[in-house]
């Protein structure tokens, strides 16, 4: 009989390779990396099966050319992972492969073995360690509710107003963990993943600290993997969402903080995977548990708490009794009607930050577009500059004297007439450049910093900027969604939304929730020590109801409201959703392949499909993009929903009209 293996490579097809084991080769175990030949390259990759076979049958096989360490990099419990996802997220093992290992892991002088000349320094950190901070009684009362909770549940989400102490209660239950000899991991969204975290955690637990994210070097992260994987490392992993795919062989409690977080969600590439899911399934198949924490839950992880599948705790108290700030509208409408305005301030906001200036108090402004306007139009004959490759208005940036494509990045001068008609071109909207314009005039002695993503570019900046703020060395900070991110400064009293509009007009079914969760988690930056803070939202839409929500914090009202609506309209938690990207540089032939598959998916699931939908922005580098949603009621039979789905894209990407159509299932898309 002849030894052979299945081997998992990092290419986007669904199979797994099969080789033949020489003779003179020790048979691989599982989750060991080998070198392989295909076509006419050497590659690495991961052995995910053993089989054997008649050696007559195995002659056509080509043989693996070398086993790469002395131990499995995998685990059985991560390639069990590993075949969730790719069955859930129906995506191919080699997809998941590439994102759950750093990039050098795959690369073949890579060693796991301890190789003492390439040893890779990671941070260490001060041995001086402080106690951690006593609980408050609100703080040890959701403690110990958790604790309770989690003797008959696996899944607890603790739903604390922001500021409430979250972070410290977290910091307790690890203590717990690492006690009992237990590894612990806390995923942040990326952003969150600042020194005002790391330094917290790393005063109350030392060494016993790790950082994963994407800022850490690759040769960093595959040092990490290493040592968790050899069990030689510290015991709490702070980490973005990657640091799911970690290997953990006493894995205790996963910390998720912020689990509304949209980033928690892959978008590209495949595996379109869901960290919370992922860290979920994780924790399961070992036993551990997991606690969702944030101010404004998502309405799916409310959901499961109020049907009892999750456990439920609240902290409704801000530390040390601080109010929630209090909201002020500004209708736009009418400051604009009657001349009350300079510029994007309306005179009141205009005020107040001059009122809390005085005081040297600190100001936020929220402005969620980056660049100096969002369009140019010609005012002859109302022609706005685009993108070439993508279906979406060019952005004007004022530093670089660009039109900036926010899609691909393409970038072009800023015409200096209409390239039409020569008429004369204008700028609409405005991004956090021109807010900073606009603030130099209007308080010329002020120190001002803008966070946004042309801001951040180089790997400090972004600490830099947080650093300098909570130093007060900068009175206002303007910033896009960046400013919302669970950060404390002492200092702030005021924080303003320059325009609520453009974040209530989202066609989708989740932007309210997105809204109310944005809107109460910028809020949450004012007033945190001392006084109540204000927040003042200029809007033209004062009427909204979710601004009755935001006044009150009523994020439980808000939830109802939401529930309710997602039951009527047949959407997520009551429907599970799998959405079709399908993608081609020929609009007629993505037409064809997106006709057929509906037609076809149709016959199979009837009213669940929706029709073709061109999505708001129906190109992006060349590549033009329809859409097909599928609801499937939440209790039917999903596995089966989902191959039959990929029958179907299977069949239709086999015709010759839809060659080389691309078709990107997107589940549970948020
Ligand atoms: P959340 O994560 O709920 O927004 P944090 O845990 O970050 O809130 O706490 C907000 C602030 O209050 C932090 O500066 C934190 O150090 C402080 N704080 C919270 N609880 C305590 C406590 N029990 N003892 C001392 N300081 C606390
Ligand atoms: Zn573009």
């Amino acid at each position: 009989m002849a030894v052979l293996i299945d081997v998992i490579l990092p290419l986007a097809i669904s199979a797994t390779y099969t080789y033949r084991v020489p003779d003179n080769m020790p048979c691989p175990q599982i989750g060991t990396r080998v070198l392989v030949p295909l076509a006419k390259k050497e590659v690495v990759g991961i052995v995910s099966n053993l089989h054997t076979s008649p050696v007559e049958d195995s002659i056509r096989l080509r043989d693996v050319l070398e086993i790469m360490d002395p131990y499995t990099i995998l685990s059985d419990e991560q390639l069990t992972l590993w075949r969730w996802i790719a069955d859930y997220y129906m995506c191919p093992l080699g997809d998941v492969m590439a994102a759950a290992l750093p990039a050098k892991a795959m690369d073949r002088q890579y060693t796991m073995a301890e190789n003492k000349r390439r040893r890779v320094k990671l941070d260490t950190f001060s041995d001086e360690l402080e106690e951690k901070k006593p609980l408050t009684p609100a703080q040890t009362a959701a403690y110990e509710s958790i604790n309770n909770q989690f003797k008959s549940k696996d899944i607890v989400l603790l739903q604390g107003v922001t500021s409430s102490g979250k972070t410290e209660v977290y910091i307790h239950l690890i203590a717990d963990q690492l006690a009992q000899g237990h590894q612990v991991l806390y995923l942040v969204p990326e952003i969150a993943l600042t020194t005002q975290l790391t330094d917290r955690l790393q005063r109350v637990f030392g060494n016993q600290l790790r950082v994963y994210h994407s800022r850490v070097s690759d040769a960093q992260r595959v040092e990490i993997y290493r040592q968790q994987r050899l069990d030689e490392s510290p015991r709490l992993i702070v980490g973005a969402r990657s640091a799911v795919f970690l290997p953990f062989s006493h894995l205790g409690l996963v910390i998720m903080d912020e689990e509304h977080e949209l980033s928690y969600k892959q978008q590209e590439p495949a595996p379109r995977y869901h960290a919370r899911s992922v860290a979920i399934m994780l924790a399961h198949n070992v036993r551990a548990k997991v606690l969702l924490g944030t101010a404004t839950p998502s309405v799916e992880s409310r959901y499961n708490a109020e049907q009892g599948k999750y456990g439920y705790v609240c902290l409704s108290e801000r530390y040390q009794g601080l109010q929630l700030p209090k909201i002020t509208l500004i209708d736009l409408q009418r400051q604009y009607k009657r001349k009350e305005m300079y510029d994007h301030f309306s005179d009141p906001l205009v005020a107040r930050m001059r009122e809390e200036l005085d005081k040297h108090k600190q100001i936020i402004l929220f402005q969620n577009r980056r660049g100096y306007a969002p369009f140019m139009q010609c005012t002859r004959c109302g022609a706005i500059p685009k993108c070439t490759d993508c279906d979406v208005s060019l952005t004007f940036h004022m530093a670089s004297r660009q039109l900036v494509c926010h899609y691909c990045g393409a970038t072009t001068p800023v015409p200096a007439v209409c390239p039409h008609c020569g008429g004369e071109m204008k700028i609409h909207g405005f991004g956090t450049e021109k807010l900073e314009d606009e603030v130099h005039n209007l308080f010329p002695d002020a120190r001002v910093a803008r966070m946004d993503l042309d801001t951040t570019r180089k790997k400090n900046d972004y600490e830099d900027i947080i650093n300098a703020f909570s130093r007060h060395e900068v009175d206002i900070l303007i910033g896009t969604q960046m400013v919302t991110k669970g950060l404390h400064f002492d200092d702030v009293s005021l924080v303003a939304v320059l325009s609520a509009d453009h974040l209530l007009s989202q066609p989708d079914f989740r932007s309210a929730e997105r809204a109310y969760q944005m809107l109460e988690q910028v809020s949450g930056r004012a007033g945190r020590k001392g006084s109540a803070g204000e927040v003042i939202i200029q809007t033209f839409d004062p009427t909204n109801p979710i601004f009755d929500y935001l006044r009150n914090h009523a994020t439980e009202q808000m939830y109802m409201n939401q529930i309710a609506e997602r039951e009527t309209f047949r959407f997520p938690p009551f429907h599970r959703q799998i959405s079709l990207i399908l993608r081609h540089s020929d609009e007629q032939r993505l037409w064809a392949a997106a006709s057929l598959l509906h037609t076809r998916l149709q016959q199979v699931f009837g009213a669940r499909v929706t029709d073709v939908v061109t999505p708001s922005v129906a190109k992006v580098q060349k590549m033009f993009i329809r859409q097909i949603n599928i609801r499937i009621e939440a209790k039917a039979n999903i596995a089966k929903a989902k191959q039959m789905i990929s029958e179907q894209i299977a069949y239709v990407l086999a015709l010759p009209a839809c060659k080389g159509v691309v078709v990107l299932p997107d589940v549970d898309p948020v």
